[in-house]
């Protein structure tokens, strides 16, 4: 029986809580350091299948590029140091195999010395994250396959790139470790070829975005191949692995990196009768505790409320696994001074791909569209804009795409992707604690943030967002979008000048009038007609529309300008 935590003496063991906490990564470690700071009389043992507790998995992509160099840096904590510092049992290796909820106790194999041994509890954490999707693909065990999750899954790659001097990887997945792998892939000189099964990287997106990470990606000599389900993998002669698609075309590279997302384990919380959700993750209440009162779970193995629909969702991400863990030692071993109620979770997260920041907060118009028949919505409306990070008149300013979506009534917020070279996840960040005060578009239009010309403009992006969205809602200027297009019969107005009409290119049967010569030019426009102005980002053709508006036209702005027409073409 392994050693438990020790006591001061004089305590009274009666009182002495027992919480045992399954996981020893994002939610467990919270959980636990959490726990002890709340109680210094609780008995707190932590269960670790893996051989490292409380380690930076998100920093594991990194020490594969080697941009963190040391590997030690990706410990966060040791047991020794969960045993000095929190008095905290750790016992890494150790593989919970049961819980037997009738006698309030766990199995437990000891995966060094193939002990068994049982552990009582009074409160139970379950943190045991989700694992890596490994499909029984033909080949998928062909040596050189990797998946990343650990610390040894890290080294097994790190290992493989420089025993065998691999010169070109395939990556199968376009979310978020399959670019930061990518990322760290080319950073050591290795060609990179990214292989999704969706006509887009990050398929929580929405895909007309993409189109502007797709370019990037191009422009940094990643080969994509996108739309294309692996089919299987072919060891060849020469040791390299043949990657097959549908098409039946194949790629072929020294290395494989499966980054197809993650399913909940929860094999031990089915085995104990626990409650499963629809979409395969423990369900929990709103205390995060399961179908038994004594037992709560926590991270990437559970249900959350989407914060915007309130609908069941699976949302592998650090960040709520931290606070649900901490939040679970709150509702255990708090003061009980606040009803904890977990809000839910909005998906706020971020990737950054070879100079690139991708980054999205709360519902995209892709997952409104698909939950609008089970869950009621209010109607939504969306725009586009692509303002500058800082001041343009301030060397280095680059453009952010965002697109804004929210409540047609009420102007509330549902939800904010942007991708861009800078400034892009300062501007999510903001809109995502707007999104948790239930805010509006007159929120952001109002909102007072930071300003000096290296840093943001006098109007930030998060207030253009803000006013183009207020506009709309107040009548001040109306929309369409380029998907509607073929549908219309409006006369499609093109402001910018001349020369970006003809070398830029524009959309077919536009008529061109700058901005600058429409008050003289007004008469070549129809009245009986919808006129939908356009510009490069959709800011010369606002003013269009306040001029013609105010002469009685009936016009609408392209949202998002030629800019978002080349990316939604990109996918036609
Ligand atoms: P985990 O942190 O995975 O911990 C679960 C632990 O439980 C595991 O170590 C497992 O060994 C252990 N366990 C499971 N079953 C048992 C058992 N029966 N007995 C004992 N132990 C058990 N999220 C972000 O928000 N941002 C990022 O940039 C980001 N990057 C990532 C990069 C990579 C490569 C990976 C793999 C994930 C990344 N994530 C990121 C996701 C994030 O790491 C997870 O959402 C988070 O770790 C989930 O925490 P958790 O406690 O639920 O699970």
């Amino acid at each position: 029986m392994p050693v438990g935590v020790t006591y001061s003496e004089g305590k009274d063991m009666e009182k002495r809580k027992k919480l045992l906490v399954v996981g020893g990564v994002a939610g467990g470690a919270s959980c636990a350091a959490r726990a002890r700071r709340l109680s210094e009389d609780a008995e707190i043992i932590v269960f670790e299948r893996g051989p490292y507790v409380s380690f930076a998995n998100c920093g594991l992509p990194y020490h594969v590029g080697k941009i963190i160099p040391r590997e030690r840096s990706l410990f966060l904590a040791s047991p020794e140091m969960f045993k000095r510092r929190f008095n905290i049992d750790v016992r890494v290796n150790s593989n919970v195999r049961r819980i037997d909820r009738q006698i309030k106790a766990l199995e437990v194999e000891n995966l060094e010395t193939g002990e068994v041994y049982e552990e009582s509890y009074d409160f139970l954490v379950l943190s045991p994250g989700a694992a890596p999707i490994r499909p029984k693909l033909d080949g998928i065990d062909i040596p050189g396959i990797f998946t990343l999750r650990t610390i040894p899954d890290m080294r097994e790659i790190k290992n493989w790139i420089e025993t065998k001097t691999v010169k070109s990887a395939v990556i199968v997945g376009g979310g978020f470790v399959g670019l930061e792998m990518a990322e760290n892939l080319k950073i050591r000189d290795i060609g990179v070829t990214l292989i999704e099964m969706e006509k887009q990287v990050m398929p929580v997106m929405d895909i007309e975005l993409t189109a502007f990470i797709h370019d990037h990606l191009k422009a940094k000599d990643i080969s994509l191949c996108l739309g294309s389900p692996v089919t299987g993998f072919k060891k060849n002669g020469d040791d390299t692995i043949d990657v097959r698609v549908a098409s039946g075309r194949s790629v072929s590279a020294d290395m494989v990196v499966l980054a197809i997302g993650v399913r909940p384990e929860v094999e031990l919380a089915k085995g104990a009768g626990l409650t499963i959700g629809d979409l395969g993750g423990i369900l929990v209440d709103d205390q995060l505790r399961t179908s038994d009162e004594s037992i709560w779970a926590v991270g990437d193995a559970i249900e959350v409320e989407n914060f915007i629909t309130g609908a069941k969702s699976l949302v592998p991400l650090a960040g709520p696994a931290n606070r649900q863990g901490r939040m679970a030692a709150d509702v255990i071993l708090g003061n009980g001074a606040d009803p904890i109620r977990f809000r839910g979770v909005q998906g706020t997260a971020v990737c950054g791909v070879l100079g690139m920041t991708i980054a999205a907060t709360g519902a995209t118009e892709k997952y409104l569209k698909k939950i609008g028949s089970s869950v009621e919505l209010e109607p939504f409306e969306k725009i586009y804009l692509h303002p500058d990070h800082h001041a343009g008149y301030y060397p280095g300013a680059k453009s952010i795409t965002i697109k804004l979506i929210f409540s047609k009534e009420s102007g509330r917020i549902l939800g904010a992707q942007a991708v861009g070279m800078a400034g892009v996840e300062k501007r999510i960040d903001v809109i995502a604690m707007a999104i948790q005060k239930n805010g509006t578009v007159f929120d952001l239009e109002e909102a007072e943030l930071c300003y000096a010309p290296q840093y943001g403009s006098a109007k930030d992006p998060v207030n253009m967002a803000g006013m183009i969205a207020s506009n709309l809602l107040r009548g001040y200027s109306k929309i369409a979008h380029w998907e509607d297009l073929e549908k219309s019969d409006a006369f499609l107005l093109d402001v910018r000048e001349p020369i970006e009409f003809k070398r830029t290119g524009h959309v077919d049967g536009a008529v061109n009038i700058p901005l600058g010569d429409l008050r003289s030019r007004m008469s070549e426009l129809p009245r009986d007609r919808e006129i939908w102005a356009y510009c490069l980002v959709g800011q010369r053709s606002y003013y269009a529309l306040r001029v013609l508006m105010q002469h009685g036209f009936k016009v609408r702005n392209i949202s998002g300008g030629f800019l978002m027409y080349q990316a939604v073409n990109q996918f036609k």
